[in-house]
């Protein structure tokens, strides 16, 4: 996704038809289903959870006399949270949205934003780093940040550089 995204010069959108989706989902998994089912009725596992009813409602569009989408998340009464809590007690670890690391639906909220991208802080040094993780007092010494830079390479000559030069290699310096 990134690939495509970065060749064509674009970001996945958010109005209209979710394109990044179909491609990234649909177009990989139509052809595995395809093989796996061999032309016999299934059913479609789908983690849509509690709060998506209006996704499940859409997916459930696409049902067929071979495809019956499913949504167990959704009957269990499971809502994002207690997902991220059955994930986190499972596997020790907090699971973020989403599985493109710029998807622009995963930042529609503050704290979205600040899960994909972090934390902006100024530091002593009056750099602006974007903070994804911090280094701890403890291995491993992990940190993740993003910094701005210039796009291009700032003049390092300083005022009388060339007056210096012309000293330090002139003729009767040299020979
Ligand atoms: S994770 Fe986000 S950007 Fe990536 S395919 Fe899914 S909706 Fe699109």
């Amino acid at each position: 996704m990134a690939d495509e995204m970065l060749s064509a010069g674009t970001l996945p959108q958010i109005g209209g038809t979710r394109m990044c989706s179909i491609h990234a989902r649909g177009n990989c998994l139509d052809p595995v289903i395809a093989a796996v089912t061999a032309g016999r009725r299934y059913r479609h596992v789908v983690g849509f959870e509690n709060g998506e009813s209006s996704r499940a409602i859409k997916d459930a569009l696409f049902n067929n006399d071979r495809r019956t989408g499913w949504y167990p998340l959704r009957e269990w009464g499971w809502d994002r949270a207690r997902c991220v809590d059955f994930i986190a007690r499972v596997t020790s670890r907090q699971w973020t949205k989403s599985a493109c690391g710029f998807c622009p639906f995963a930042m529609r909220t503050d704290s979205g934003r600040q899960a994909v991208v972090g934390e902006r802080r100024i530091g002593v040094d009056g750099v602006t780093r974007q903070v994804l993780r911090e280094r701890g007092e403890q291995l491993p010494a992990l940190e993740h940040f993003f910094v701005v830079c210039p796009a291009v390479v700032e003049d390092k000559a300083r005022p009388g550089f060339e007056a210096w030069w012309q000293e330090a290699t002139n003729d009767a310096v040299l020979f």
